[in-house]
């Protein structure tokens, strides 16, 4: 199993600890969480990778150094979280030049992206459009419903929708991870947010992704070991990672 997005960070969490699942991509909100991903995953590497990026709410944002980090880091395996989020109060002018920037640093380096995307589904897939056939990526904690699957699978065979723990008690979500072709769905956690059943409520851990692959195989209607098959070669296809 592979938890594709999770934080684990001092700033969110009060203890580290070490997951025991096969692999967990650390996904970059900030500068400092950027920075302390890196860290992490040098010290555990057969299990932590690092993702680099800055969130579309997060205020500083300074591309030199997130340059700096890409350069000086080969192991680094995607830039993101970034993209478009409208949820609350935005200045969408400087969003979209936070997003274009980690676009332009992610086909710089060679590097799939993480795309966060809330209330703002249509306007990433319009910007992504110009650069589509050069970069690759997940729409993480995808929020587009079924209607808005084809926009992401047209974007090309590089992009990918990622599902959390709320599949788990959301009944909608349940259809949507239905329509998503088998060989475009990776699933994550979110970590410490969106646990699942029967521990919602509780902190989340990339651990527990083990809830969500069970709920996906009982969608699909088919063993978890085909399953976790499936789900693993797509991040692994994604993140270019074994
Ligand atoms: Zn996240």
């Amino acid at each position: 199993m592979i938890d594709t997005h999770a934080h684990l960070t001092k700033r969110l969490n009060e203890k580290f600890e070490l997951p025991a699942i096969s692999r967990v991509i650390l996904a970059g909100s900030t500068l400092e969480d950027s920075e302390e991903n890196i860290d992490l995953a040098s010290q555990f590497p057969g299990t932590l990778s690092a993702a680099v990026g800055v969130h579309p709410q997060e205020i500083i944002f300074d591309e030199t150094r997130l340059e700096d980090l890409l350069q000086n880091n080969p192991g680094i395996v995607a830039v993101g979280e970034c993209g478009l989020d409208f949820s609350h109060e935005f200045n969408f002018k400087e969003q979209e030049r936070k997003f274009r920037a980690q676009i332009e640093l992610a086909i710089t380096y060679r590097k799939p992206l993480i795309i966060h995307a809330r209330k703002a589904v249509d306007e990433t897939v319009v910007i992504l459009n110009e650069y589509a056939k050069i970069v690759g990526g997940v729409f993480h904690c995808y929020s587009g419903g079924r209607k808005r699957i084809p926009k992401i699978t047209d974007l090309g065979e590089r992009w990918f929708m990622g599902i959390d723990g709320n599949v788990t008690y959301e009944e909608g979500l349940a259809g949507v991870v239905k329509s998503i072709p088998k060989d475009r769905l990776v699933l994550e956690t979110d970590s410490p947010l969106l646990t699942p059943l029967p521990y919602r409520g509780e902190k989340n851990k990339p651990d527990w992704v083990l809830y969500v692959y069970r709920k996906v195989a009982e969608i699909w209607q088919m063993s978890f070991e085909e399953t976790e098959r499936i789900i693993d070669d797509n991040a692994q296809r994604l993140f270019q990672i074994v």
